[in-house]
């Protein structure tokens, strides 16, 4: 092992201080909360250090933290983060949604770039020890939620090129206003190609600048999201969509039988295992219909290219096409622009022709109102709250 980690201090929620803001913020109206623009008064804070490990964790006023310049956060972005919510139940108590899984994903995360191992089960002790200390944060108002954003950076204070043996752990969080204040409503895709392969299975930091030039194109031509493709053949069939923005995407496919497919890109390495993509996935297979009035479901995950969905619309079986993540819960997609000859990287000017998805079926409404119970605690689902 690496970090020679039975010798030195795991991380350990036990040995956690305390210490309270002196003044507290006022916090801003639902309608002023935008997607986390404001941060609460607190945030938990540990250090891991090559000779000692794991520092005792501090909860400790919000605050700019300092670091060295060196550090190699800013320079080799050995940086992994998490998303996930705190919601309010009926009666008052903070819940969250599979958190088990987040903190999963971390470790997976922190072990792909190199960084020091920490165990789930105490950062997530921790978390709620945050949590429960900000409780009066988390939103009232339906749809609204404490997001939650736990963040582990390479600190290395030095130039080599290589893995970071000092990191720093820390988790802020901030109220969200509802994404959608009436319920889902269709957003747009543009169709482009994605940055790079490799690491897309893992929630990095890396990731996400490289994306931006082309979110920013996109929005220039009139899409709300970029539908993130893979070249991995010739034509509109080695295309293969990916994910949506920062959400994993599935659509809906009419079959002759009367029932639906509902497909999602598989994890091959390129797609975050999203943990509302697992979540959607367990509530289309289970052996009870997770909701009255859908056609019969066929969950699926297998590749889908853009000819594919091309000829699925072309041919009238294209129902829906939906985004699904934390933030969003569910959304679905009104529009998907695609280049003829395959994705543009967001330089504009190509001739993008458009999907235009039906009403639907109601898949997408039907799972975005089964997990927004289950993450208030309105619907119990296997103890996922
Ligand atoms: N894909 C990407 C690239 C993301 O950043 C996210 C948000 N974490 C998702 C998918 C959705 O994952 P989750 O359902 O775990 O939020």
């Amino acid at each position: 092992n690496f970090f020679n980690a039975g010798a030195l201090a795991g991380l350990d929620a036990s040995k956690v201080t305390i210490t309270k803001a002196k003044t507290l913020k006022p916090i801003p109206a639902v309608e002023d909360l935008g997607m986390g623009n404001t941060m609460t008064d607190h945030m938990m804070v540990a250090t891991f250090h090559p000779a000692r490990g794991w520092s005792a964790p501090e909860i400790k006023p919000y605050g700019p933290l300092e670091l060295d310049p060196a550090s190699s956060c800013f320079q080799y972005c050995p940086n992994v983060f998490e998303g996930m919510k705190a919601y309010l139940d009926p009666e008052g108590h903070p819940r969250l949604f599979r958190p088990d899984l987040n903190m999963a994903r971390m470790r997976q995360s922190a072990e792909r770039v190199a960084l020091p191992p920490f165990d789930p089960a105490e950062l997530l002790t921790l978390i709620k020890r945050l949590v429960t200390l900000e409780q009066r944060w988390i939103p009232t108002t339906p749809g609204c939620a404490l997001y939650i954003r736990p963040t582990l950076i390479g600190t290395r204070p030095a130039l080599g090129v290589s893995a970071s043996d000092h990191a720093l752990l820390y988790v802020i969080l901030s109220p969200m206003g509802p994404y959608f204040p009436t319920g889902p409503r269709a957003i747009s895709l543009l169709g482009v190609r994605a940055p790079a392969r490799g690491t897309g299975a893992w929630k990095l930091g890396l990731n996400y600048a490289p994306g931006f030039q082309a979110q920013r194109a996109a929005a220039g031509r009139g899409y709300q999201q970029v539908l993130w493709l893979e070249k991995a053949g010739a034509g509109l069939g080695g295309m293969k969509v990916t994910e949506a923005g920062a959400m994993n995407f599935f659509v809906v496919v009419r079959r002759d039988d009367g029932g639906v497919d509902v497909v999602t890109p598989p994890l091959d390495g390129t797609v975050l295992p999203g943990v509302t993509r697992a979540s959607c996935l367990a509530l289309l297979r289970a052996p009870a219909p997770f909701a009255p009035g859908l056609p019969k479901l066929h969950a699926h995950e297998r590749a889908l290219s853009v000819a594919d969905l091309v000829r699925y619309a072309e041919a009238g079986r294209l129902l829906e096409a939906f985004g699904v993540g934390t933030a969003v819960v569910v959304v679905p997609v009104g529009r998907i622009g695609y280049e003829e000859e395959g994705a543009g990287e967001g330089e504009g000017g190509r001739k993008v022709s458009d999907i235009v998805l039906p009403e639907g079926v109601g898949v997408a409404r039907a799972l975005w109102e089964a997990l927004v119970e289950i993450q208030e605690g309105r619907r119990e689902w296997e103890g996922w709250s």
